[in-house]
C-alpha cells in the first residue's frame, strides 16, 4: 500500500493517536514528489476543514467569526479554501491584503493587525473597507486619523491591548502578551489611549483586541487576558460613552508537533471563552493561524547524502533552513518520517545544503536509516513553513501542493533561476543631492 497523507499530516499509520481515519487523504506522497520534485510542501484540505469545523463548533452559540491569520500560510488556494468554509482573515501587511483580495475576500472579511503599519498600508486597507484596524499605539491612532481624513473615510478601530499575562510557549519568540513586549498598548495606558481614540474625528472606536502568543496549550492566559479586556471595556464605555461592538481574542491555539504533545481540548476552550464573553453582547473574533493549518502540511525532501563526521551521523537532505526555518529559528521540533521506511533506525542530525552550521531540520534524532534517494516527510509544517522560506544561497523557494481526497494540485510553482534574478537590474546611476 502506498503511504498516505492522513488527517494529521502524518504518513501511513501516523504517530499521534487521533483516530479519525475517515479524514484520510488518498494520495501517494512518493508520486507527488516524483511529479513535482523536492523539496515541496503538501497540504491536506480535509485536515484544514476538520480543524476549522472543530474550532467553529466548539464556540457553540457564541456570535463569533474565525479570522484566519494569513501569515501562518498565505497561499491563495489555502485562503480560498478557508473562505468557502466561512472564515474571515487577520492580516499584518499590505501584501497580505493584496493576497486576501485575490483570494476573493472583501474588506469586511478582514481585520488588520500589526505593530508597524505604514501610511500606504493604512490607505490601502481603508480603500478596501476593512472591518477593523487593530491599533497598537497612540501614535498609530494619530497617523491613522490623518490618513483617514486624507482618504475621506472613517477608520474602524479596535485597540490591541497588551493584557500583560504570563504565557508559557515553547520559545520566547512566540510570546507576545507579556509586559514589556513590543506588541499592543501597555495595559495601564489603554484607558487613556481609548479616550484619544474616541475623540479623534476620523476614527470610530469599535472594539478591543489582544493576542497573547503562539503555540499556547493552556487557557489561563486567555482567561486572564479576557477578564482584563472586559474590565477595560466597561471603563472605556463609561468614560467615553462609546459602545464597543467587537472583542478580538487573537490566535495562538497550539497544535501537536511531538508524539507526546497533547492536543488542545478545543471544546473546553470554547466553554472557557463562552463562559467569559457569552453574555457580553459583543461580536467575538478569533484569529487562529497555526491551529487551522499547522498539522495539515508536510515538507517532502529527499536524502542527498549520508556521512559520518566527528563520531556523528548526518543525513543531508535537499531541504534546509531556507525551506523550513522553524528548527533553526525557534529550535522547533518537527517529526521526520521516511515515506518508505527501511525498517532500520539510526541517530543522526538531519541537515540541509545551506552554508550555515545552523542549517538543520533535526538534531540528534532517532530516525529511519534513510539512504540517498529516499523520501522523508517533515511533519506538521503547514504553518510558518513555506511563508518563512527565503532565497538565501540563491535557492529557489519550494513548490506547494494541495491535496483533496484522491487528487492533488500544485498551488505554488517551484521558483526558477529566472525568478531569483527577476528584480535585479544593471545600475543606472542617478544623483541624490
Ligand atoms: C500571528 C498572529 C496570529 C496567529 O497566531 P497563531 O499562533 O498562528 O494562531 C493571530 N493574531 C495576530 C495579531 C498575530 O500576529
Amino acid at each position: 500500500m502506498w503511504p498516505t497523507l492522513d488527517h494529521r499530516g502524518a504518513v501511513g499509520k501516523g504517530v499521534l493517536d487521533i483516530p479519525t481515519a475517515a479524514l484520510s487523504e488518498r494520495v501517494s506522497l512518493e508520486a507527488i514528489a516524483r511529479e513535482v520534485g523536492t523539496p515541496c510542501y503538501v497540504y491536506s484540505s480535509a485536515m484544514i476543514r476538520a480543524q476549522y469545523d472543530q474550532l467553529k463548533s466548539a464556540m457553540g452559540k457564541l456570535d463569533v467569526r474565525l479570522h484566519y491569520s494569513v501569515k501562518a500560510n498565505s497561499s491563495i488556494a489555502i485562503l480560498a479554501l478557508l473562505r468557502e468554509l466561512g472564515a474571515g482573515l487577520d492580516i499584518v501587511s499590505g501584501g497580505e491584503l493584496f493576497r486576501s483580495l485575490k483570494a476573493g475576500y472583501t474588506g469586511k472579511d478582514i481585520v488588520f493587525s500589526g505593530v508597524g503599519k505604514t501610511e500606504r498600508e493604512m490607505e490601502e486597507a481603508l480603500r478596501a473597507n476593512v472591518l477593523l484596524f487593530n491599533v497598537e499605539s497612540e501614535q498609530e491612532l494619530h497617523v491613522l486619523d490623518a490618513v483617514a481624513k486624507r482618504v475621506g473615510a472613517k477608520a474602524p478601530v479596535a485597540l490591541r491591548v497588551n493584557p500583560e499575562v504570563l504565557v508559557d510557549t515553547p520559545h520566547p519568540y512566540t510570546r507576545t502578551g507579556e509586559k514589556g513586549m513590543k506588541f499592543g498598548i501597555p495595559f495601564d495606558e489603554a484607558l487613556s489611549v481609548g479616550k484619544v481614540a474616541a475623540s479623534l474625528p476620523n476614527l470610530r472606536l469599535l472594539g478591543l483586541d489582544m493576542h497573547v502568543g503562539s503555540q499556547i496549550s493552556q487557557f489561563a492566559p486567555y482567561e486572564v487576558g479576557l477578564q482584563r479586556l472586559l474590565h477595560l471595556r466597561r471603563e472605556i464605555e463609561r468614560e467615553t460613552k462609546v459602545r464597543l461592538e467587537y472583542l478580538d481574542i487573537g490566535g495562538g491555539l497550539a497544535v501537536t508537533y511531538d508524539a507526546s504533545d497533547r492536543a488542545v481540548d478545543v471544546k473546553q476552550f470554547g466553554q472557557v471563552i463562552s463562559a467569559l464573553v457569552g453574555g457580553a453582547g459583543l461580536k467575538i473574533i478569533l484569529e487562529p493561524g497555526r491551529f487551522l493549518v499547522g498539522n495539515a502540511g508536510v515538507l517532502l525532501t529527499r536524502v542527498l547524502y549520508r556521512k559520518r563526521s566527528g563520531g556523528k551521523e548526518f543525513i543531508i537532505t535537499d531541504a534546509g533552513m531556507t525551506d523550513l526555518l522553524r528548527p533553526s529559528h525557534y529550535n522547533a521540533f518537527h517529526r521526520i518520517e521516511a515515506v518508505n521506511p527501511t525498517g532500520r533506525t539510526t541517530v543522526a542530525d538531519v541537515v540541509g545544503p545551506i552554508c550555515e552550521s545552523g542549517d538543520f531540520l533535526a538534531l540528534d534524532r532517532q530516525i529511519d536509516d534513510a539512504q540517498p534517494g529516499d523520501l522523508l516527510a517533515v511533519q506538521s509544517t503547514g504553518a510558518y513553513g513555506f511563508v518563512m522560506a527565503s532565497n538565501y544561497n540563491s535557492r529557489p523557494r519550494p513548490a506547494e501542493v494541495l491535496v483533496d481526497g484522491d487528487k492533488f494540485a500544485v498551488i505554488t510553482k517551484r521558483e526558477s533561476y529566472d525568478d531569483l534574478v527577476h528584480n535585479e537590474i544593471p545600475p543606472a546611476w542617478r544623483s541624490a543631492q
